[in-house]
């Protein structure tokens, strides 16, 4: 059987996937991405995509490195609440940027079957297509496919809620300012984009109650949540919502295999560094298989393990850490939530504790 021979296939065309494909191919290395969706569009007016993320710096310099770093009309930066870095930057990779780095985009492919040897990993695509490389990567996401062919254990806990996210236009500035509220069983976080528009995450046990609104009760319910701190709100995005769960799997290395991203580990949003970490990861790996004559070298994959555990176990401690304390129903929370104290403020050493380990500013 002919396979055609790469250094590094990446299945899953992610932030972190195409994060990854754009470093090893800007390296010179031989690199496929393997989407099973097709090219996201970009456009600046259609394409404001639901899920905004708050980048660190260490990340943002590995971005900006490879060109990445998004158009400034949608970076908005937060000024306050101790979040670190700048937010509201729909990070997207296109393909025409990922082309004209020399990476291989396959789309609308879904992968069959894989298979390693001491010497390759070997994927076999639903339309019969072979690819070998020397390192596989999965960076499909948190239903990783990939995981699930290998003999890697993942410990998964459901928190019993979903995060439910959304974009608004606000009718007062929101002046880069942050704001989470702890209503006893969720979580309601509205981060600053550029303009008058915020980006919504609520974590909520009962994602249906919102997710049934129109556009507009929805907008007047999240305005009304926040105590309408900035004033009216117009919906930008419908409502989406996503299962969320504590995945651990117990190793992200195996024989010619790597994982990165939500594939390796997820977090509770209430911190907003799930990104961050798999950015980290794809640095990381990167860094390591800058001058390696094999990429998929079983004591260079031990390394990336090894060096990746501290962080996303610290983070994962952290997130899953302020996520229970807020959901304890110890005597004196209630009051603790009800006087509006942000999770930043009142518990800045200890995010600035896990976050310094695991942003690495
Ligand atoms: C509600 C919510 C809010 C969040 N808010 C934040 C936030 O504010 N800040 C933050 O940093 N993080 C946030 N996160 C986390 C963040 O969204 C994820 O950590 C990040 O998107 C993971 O990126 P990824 O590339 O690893 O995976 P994904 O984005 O899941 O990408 C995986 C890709 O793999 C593809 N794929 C899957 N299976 C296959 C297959 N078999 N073959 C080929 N392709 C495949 C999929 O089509 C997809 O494109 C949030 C998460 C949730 C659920």
């Amino acid at each position: 059987m002919r396979y055609d021979k790469y250094r590094a296939v990446i299945v899953g065309g992610g932030l972190v996937g195409a994060s990854l494909a754009l470093a090893l191919a800007r390296a010179g290395k031989r690199v496929a991405l393997l989407e099973a969706g097709e090219p996201a569009v970009d456009d600046l007016e259609q394409g404001w995509d639901a899920r905004i993320y708050a980048v660190s710096p260490a990340n943002r310099r590995f971005l900006e490195g490879m060109g990445a770093w998004p158009d400034m009309a949608r970076i908005g930066t937060i000024a306050s609440m101790d979040v670190r870095g700048d937010a509201g930057g729909r990070v997207s990779f296109s393909a025409a940027q990922l082309r004209d780095s020399g990476a291989e985009l396959i789309t609308g492919a879904r992968a069959k079957t894989l298979a390693t040897t001491p010497g390759e990993a070997r994927l076999m695509l639903e339309d019969g297509r072979e690819l070998a490389a020397e390192l596989l990567v999965g960076a499909d996401g948190a239903n990783s496919w990939v995981r699930s062919q290998l003999d890697l254990q993942a410990s998964v806990k459901p928190y019993g809620q979903s995060g439910v996210v959304a974009n608004f236009a606000c009718e007062l500035p929101h002046q880069g300012i942050a704001r989470q509220w702890f209503f006893g069983d969720s979580i309601l976080a509205w981060l600053p984009m550029a303009g008058n528009r915020i980006s919504m995450v609520w974590s909520t046990p009962d994602p249906q109650s919102l997710l049934q609104l129109s556009p507009e009760e929805l907008a007047a319910r999240v305005a009304e949540a926040g105590g309408r701190q900035l004033g009216a709100f117009a919906t930008l995005t419908a409502a989406a919502a996503f299962p969320l769960r504590l995945i651990q799997p117990e190793a992200v290395a195996a024989e010619r295999v790597a994982l990165i991203g939500d594939a390796a580990h997820t977090v509770h949003p209430l911190a907003g560094q799930g990104v961050n970490l798999g950015f980290q990861d794809a640095a990381q790996l990167a860094g390591l298989l800058d001058a390696a004559p094999d990429c998929g070298d079983w004591m260079l994959l031990r390394r990336y393990q090894r060096q990746r555990r501290e962080a996303v176990a610290a983070m994962q401690f952290g997130c899953d850490g302020l996520y229970r304390l807020f959901h304890a129903k110890l005597p004196g929370l209630p009051w603790l939530r009800n006087t509006g104290l942000s999770l930043t403020n009142c518990l800045t050493p200890l995010k600035r504790q896990f976050a310094r380990q695991a942003i690495g500013y």
